[in-house]
């Protein structure tokens, strides 16, 4: 947990409620750790309140269920989801839950042993830690033969890549796709494009690791940023520019050059987590590659723009008739006292992933 901006993390007893209706308490298995969990760090809590509890691509085990829940039984295993469509919004109410901007959330149930503080779940999920408590329909029921040390993976970065490339933008068969920033979620992008048939896939980013990475999930070529020009590289090996362009870094030169690499009417989609002061200029009016004579579209893309009740059964389908590599995204196993050491590794960028053993 983090204690105060700035604090590093800590580990501590906590307390917990039973689950309240309508909640689920969970025993967990297993945590990636995400680069959000990090940004909450970085950014003093990101307006959340203090204590915190990190971590939200968790698997485990359902330990018990509260009033009313009849779609689980302890013993099941899940992935927790930290969108779980409301069901009462617009979005909602019209049929369209992957547009719903809300979530349901249990109550705050975790407490410091030490003076009894409610816990802030980062996202509604608090996964690093033994146990937690969420609302039964973010606890999404995984096969029995999927593994919880891979299925966390689902939770965040990986439905959050493959999501944009079959929900928000969809890449159809034949299609070119370019992939800028190579880390967990960009290789899930690249990941999704090859599960959809894209024909070509170009990754590019300015690390020659992550570019070999890139190359081991499906990416057919690699731009190296830091040696070329990634948007002329990327228009002459794709012929024209390419139908789908995915950012998943989050900076506006990124957000620029994902939609000067389109070919004519294609589309844009940005991924990454601006700063919050972030803007981007696009070029309108370049005959051959502005927004408008382009006839460029752009889409922003959050957590793959997930449906979990139905697209955590199905990723975990992919991975179990080995389309959806989660084994190689593991780049380490660790326990829960090597979160500040995972951080700092993430830093540096050699890890796709760390995963949290329980
Ligand atoms: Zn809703
Ligand atoms: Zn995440």
């Amino acid at each position: 947990m983090l204690l105060e901006p700035g604090a590093p993390v800590v580990i501590e007893e906590i307390v917990i409620d039973p689950p309240g209706p309508g909640e689920v308490l969970i025993r967990l298995a297993a945590s990636g750790v995400c680069h959000t969990d990090l940004h909450v760090k970085n950014m003093k809590g990101m307006g959340m309140s203090f204590p915190i509890l990190l971590g939200h691509e968790g698997a485990g085990y359902v330990e018990a269920v509260g009033e009313g829940v009849t779609t689980l039984v302890p013993g099941d295993p899940v992935v927790i989801a930290y969108r779980a469509p409301c069901g009462d919004c617009p979005a909602c109410l019209r049929g369209d839950p992957r547009r719903c901007w809300m979530a349901l959330r249990a109550k705050q149930r975790i407490h410091r042993k030490n003076g009894g503080d409610l816990l802030t779940q980062v996202l509604r999920c608090g996964t690093f830690s033994t146990h937690t408590v969420v609302h039964h329909k973010a606890a999404i029921k995984m096969p029995k033969e999927m593994p919880l040390d891979k299925a966390c993976l689902l939770a965040c970065g990986v439905v959050t890549g493959v999501g944009a490339t079959l929900n928000t933008a969809p890449v159809w068969a034949g299609a070119r796709v370019a992939v800028i920033g190579c880390g967990g979620v960009g290789l899930s992008v690249i990941q999704g494009a090859r599960i959809a048939h894209a024909k070509q896939i170009i990754a590019v980013d300015l690390s020659p690791t992550k570019l070999e990475w890139a190359k081991k999930f499906g990416a057919t070529d690699v731009v190296n940023a830091a040696e070329v020009d990634a948007v002329a590289k990327v228009r002459e090996l794709s012929g024209e520019g390419v139908d789908f362009a995915y950012e998943a870094v989050g900076l506006p030169k990124c957000i620029d050059q994902a939609v000067r690499m389109l070919a004519y009417a294609g589309t844009a989609t940005h991924i990454g987590l601006p700063e919050s002061n972030a803007s981007v200029t696009l070029d309108l009016g370049d005959m051959d590659t502005g927004f408008y004579w382009n006839k460029a579209k752009l889409c922003v893309c959050h957590c793959g723009d997930a449906l979990p009740s139905n697209d955590f059964p199905l990723l975990a389908q992919l991975y179990l008739q080995g389309k959806l590599d989660l084994d190689g995204m593991v780049t380490k196993t660790i326990g829960l006292e090597d979160v500040e050491e995972a951080f700092e590794m993430m830093e540096t960028g050699d890890v796709i992933r760390s995963v949290i053993l329980f």
